[in-house]
């Protein structure tokens, strides 16, 4: 089962992000990632996403030198798509909006083709 951790503070919480995915890595999960923007006025989204354990997405983390006030962690439990990164959480539109979701949306693809006819383009096999 997945795990959703968000935070919001006026320092950096990318460890509160993924302490909190550690915290949840008990419940199962093949991928993890994060999307962090550096403040409210922030145009860019961060993200970062891993298949494998939450110690992998931390290091990679570390390395990309990723720092935030604002975001959102998510430890995936795949039910549509296959184990990886493109199908790991966040998943992210034009890098302005991240999402994560937990279980299944069973009208995936009539919502998807709405979004597509909108031009929307989907980068992931995911449901979300
Ligand atoms: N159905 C979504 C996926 O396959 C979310 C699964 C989950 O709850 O982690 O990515």
């Amino acid at each position: 089962m997945c795990g959703i951790v968000a935070a919001i503070a006026q320092r950096n919480i990318v460890s509160i992000l993924t302490d909190g995915l550690s915290k949840l890595e008990y419940r199962g999960y093949d991928s993890a990632g994060v999307a962090v923007i550096a403040s409210a006025a922030s145009t860019q989204i961060q993200t970062v996403r891993r298949t494998g354990r939450v110690a992998q997405l931390v290091a990679q983390i570390s390395a990309d030198k990723v720092a935030g006030t604002r975001g959102i962690g998510h430890t995936r439990w795949a039910t549509h798509g296959g184990v990886t990164e493109a199908n790991a959480h966040p998943h992210t539109s034009n890098n302005n909006i991240a999402v994560v979701h937990n279980g299944i949306i069973e009208n995936h693809e009539e919502l998807r083709a709405a979004l597509q006819a909108k031009g929307y383009v989907f980068t992931s096999q995911t449901d979300t």
